[in-house]
């Protein structure tokens, strides 16, 4: 059994074929520039060359029909006919209050991610075109859609419930949703699995660490709490991101540089985070780390309040679930630097964490990272979305 999977953003189309006999991936690419001057898709067929092609791409639809050509090419292709592909999955930003489980798309599927382009306005229409591109590349194969807001959707409304009038939730579905979903969920299950954990008891706290970042708590896989709200917005500090600012900041600068909130919620998102603090230097943790090293300090300031948020919300979540089993790091800090890692867990010794320097000298490896005496597990679990989603999108079909 094949899968395709397809994340789509506004102007990009990232899709990996998943052989599901034993989840390897068969072939990968990337559409880049969808609809802008000098679009690209990089093709990488498994255990063979990348193949650059740079074509004319003015919408999604011709994006998908270059990836069904470059599948089916006779040099690089993977596939004879797309009869080889049993059905295709796809991330979803947003689900609104109607969906959090994974489902196969029909047409009210297709309303509630419209009715949902308010909240996830650069990725839902672009979700939508990409399955309406497969549904016109591919007739009559299942579409999957699987919801980055649909882990979070588990919170209860203690953890989801903003504090302010009730009519704004009823109306307009204001609320805490949570992102990075697909991540967390995956993420969790494999620490489970991993960590030899109660598949029905055990408390996980995810840090998903990567230009977006987000925390999660869950147990048995089922989540409490996660740190983005509405929007991806909220909780920690992200490349270009603020996370949590009180709100009266953004009418505070609004008043002080003559700006409308839409600028000034532009700037909370693209221009803050540890972009912003560090005074410009880069959104790229690698760069403020080498910013850091050559002394300067608002680099520094920078990452130190960077892992400081993610240890609070650990305390926070711990807390929340009255214990934790363990904690497990993801994405592209959390697989990567292992100085971070072991930042953070210095402030959980209160929690009986002790970090082996050894075994957290690792990268992108599923790995136990914490002492055998520690009292909670701390493991690098690399995240794999694209995997999670084939996974969903085969439960749903098969
Ligand atoms: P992601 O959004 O998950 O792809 O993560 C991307 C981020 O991971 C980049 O902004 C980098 O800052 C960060 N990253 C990747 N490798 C490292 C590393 N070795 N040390 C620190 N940060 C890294």
């Amino acid at each position: 059994m094949k899968i395709l999977v397809i994340n789509c953003g506004s102007s990009s189309l990232k899709y990996q074929l998943i052989n599901m006999e034993d989840e390897s991936v068969i072939a990968k690419g990337l559409c880049e520039r969808i609809g802008i001057d000098g679009s690209k898709l990089t093709h990488q067929p498994a255990g063979k060359d990348k193949v650059e092609i740079e074509k004319d791409m003015p919408t999604h639809q011709t994006a998908i029909e270059l990836v069904m050509d470059a599948l089916q090419n006779p040099e690089h292709g993977v596939i004879k006919s797309t009869d080889e592909i049993s059905a295709i999955g796809h991330r979803v930003l947003h689900g609104g209050t109607t969906y959090s489980e994974s489902v196969v798309v029909d047409a009210d599927v297709k309303r509630v991610i419209r009715e949902c382009f308010d909240l996830g306005p650069l990725h839902n229409p672009a979700n939508l075109m990409g399955i309406e591109a497969c549904e016109a590349a591919m007739p009559g194969k299942a579409n999957v859609a699987v919801w980055d807001t649909g882990f979070g959707m588990a919170m209860p409304e203690k953890a989801y419930m903003y504090a302010i009038p009730h009519e704004y939730y009823e109306k307009y579905g204001v609320r805490r949703y949570g992102f990075h979903g697909t991540s967390h969920m995956f993420v969790s299950g494999e620490a489970i699995k991993f960590g030899n954990l109660d598949p029905e008891k055990a408390k996980v706290i995810v840090c998903h660490l990567g230009n977006g970042a987000s925390v999660s708590a869950s147990i048995g896989g089922k989540c409490v709490d996660t740190s983005m709200g509405l929007t991806p917005l909220e909780g920690l500090i992200m490349g270009t991101r603020s996370g949590d600012v009180d709100p009266a900041v953004v009418q505070y600068i609004c008043n002080k540089e003559g700006k409308d909130v839409n600028e000034v919620l532009n700037i909370l998102n693209k221009k803050s985070g540890v972009l912003g603090m560090s005074g410009g230097v880069s959104s790229d943790f690698r760069d403020i780390e080498a910013a850091k090293s050559s002394g300067n300090h608002l680099a520094e300031v920078a990452l130190e309040a960077f892992i400081y948020r993610v240890a609070k919300y650990i305390g926070a979540y711990t807390a929340a679930m009255n214990g934790v089993d363990a904690i497990a790091f993801t994405a592209g800090v959390g697989e990567n630097d292992k100085s971070s890692r072991k930042a953070i867990c210095e402030y959980l010794g209160y929690l009986g964490v002790k970090i082996d320097d050894a075994a957290n000298d690792v990268r992108g490896k599923m790995t136990v990272i914490s002492a055998p005496d520690s009292k909670v597990k701390i493991m690098l679990i690399p995240t794999n979305e694209e995997l999670a989603i084939a996974r969903e999108t085969r439960r749903l079909t098969e």
